[in-house]
């Protein structure tokens, strides 16, 4: 049976789905979830990330967790982990920039943390032996500091949407309309009382699974020392909006029109991610992605590119544009810190507190 009949069956059963159980069963349902079978990055897929936009992306992060490394003194064992490496391609243009520092990849333990099993083949073919997987965080193990790194993760965990009406907070849900095709509706909902306050047709999303990620991160970097870079796209102060897109082959399409078969996301939600992470009494700094990238030095290493094939010009260009143009990527991207106390990563300096 479709995921879509299945998921008619359940909500006739059992009533309407919230927006993050319904992401839930799109994304990650074990028979037709969206990554058990299809993820589909790259022009030909449905989305592009920034690794595949430019090399230039995985290398400045490699500059990035080098210099991390040193500022923390060189530790002698460290887990540089990626959550959710998509094609493996930000880790190998990573593990390429690093070379020149053979002395943090020996400290370093790779592991990738995955839940996709046609990715981790894909992350297997790119990569090799030298690296592990991991189904879950938790799973790889604690006692050495962590540097992690996790671009366009924080949107795919599940997130619940509620919708300001005339009359107060509803919960934004999945049903069935009167031919018992899938149909949103709105419920009353318990947590009406501790949403902020906004005008009538304001839309709030909480992601449970996003802030418990910032809290297991936050708590990890305290306990064993080391930083999370978080990229995504994604607010940096609290606000309200209907942020739930559904991509199929680079187009938008209707949510409900095709569970499993197209990539499903929220914006990241970084107020709540970092705050998770503060309760853990880690520290935390966010930066637009466009700040980020010019703090590792991407105008240099496009001209270093530049001077290697001057014929690239025009690509090299428009992948700088991509990355970091205020009406690209630069701005509604951004990277964000967790970071155990006592000093600032590289590239956040001016911003943390
Ligand atoms: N970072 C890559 C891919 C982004 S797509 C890039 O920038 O190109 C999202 C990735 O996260 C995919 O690899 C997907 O399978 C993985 N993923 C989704 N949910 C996850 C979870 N809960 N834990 C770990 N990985 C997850």
């Amino acid at each position: 049976m479709s995921l879509r009949d299945r998921l008619k069956t359940l909500i006739a059963e059992t009533g309407p789905l919230s927006v993050a159980q319904y992401m839930t069963a799109c994304l990650y349902d074990p028979q037709g979830g969206y990554y058990a079978t299809r993820p589909a990055l790259g022009a030909r897929g449905d989305f592009i990330t920034a690794p595949l936009v430019s090399q230039m992306f995985g290398e400045l992060i490699g500059v990035w967790a080098v210099a991390a490394w040193e500022q923390m003194g060189r530790p002698a064992r460290l887990r540089l982990v990626e959550m959710g490496p998509g094609d493996g391609t930000l880790m190998s243009d990573l593990l390429r920039a690093v070379r020149r520092a053979p002395e943090f990849l020996k400290a370093a333990d790779i592991w990738l943390v995955e839940v996709s099993e046609p990715l981790k083949a894909r992350q297997a073919e790119q990569l090799g032996a030298g690296v592990r997987w991991a189904g879950a965080l938790h799973e790889v193990p604690d006692g050495a500091p962590l540097l992690l790194i996790a671009n366009e993760l924080l949107d795919c965990l599940p997130a619940r949407q509620f919708v300001r009406t005339a009359t107060g907070w509803a919960e934004q849900v999945i049903g069935l309309d009167a031919e018992g095709e899938l149909a949103f509706g709105l419920t009353a909902t318990p947590a009406a009382s501790l949403l902020p306050d906004a005008p009538p047709g304001a839309v709030f999303e909480q992601s449970a699974a996003q802030a418990a990620l910032g809290a297991e991160l936050g708590r990890r970097v305290v306990a064993d020392g080391g930083a999370a870079l978080l990229i995504d796209y994604g607010r940096a102060e609290p606000g309200f909006g209907d942020t739930l897109q559904a991509l199929h082959r680079h187009e938008k399409v209707d949510p409900l029109e095709t569970p499993g078969e197209a990539d499903l996301t929220v914006h990241a939600d970084f107020p709540a991610v970092l705050e998770a992470a503060r309760r853990q009494e880690a520290q935390t700094a966010i930066l637009t992605q466009a700040s980020f990238l010019a703090a590792m030095g991407i105008g240099a290493r496009a001209e270093a590119l530049l001077r290697a094939s001057p014929g690239r010009s025009g690509s090299l260009g428009r992948q700088l544009h991509r990355l970091v143009g205020a009406e690209e990527m630069g701005e509604l991207f951004k990277a964000a810190c967790i970071h155990s106390p006592g000093w600032t990563p590289p590239g956040f300096e001016d911003c943390d507190p």
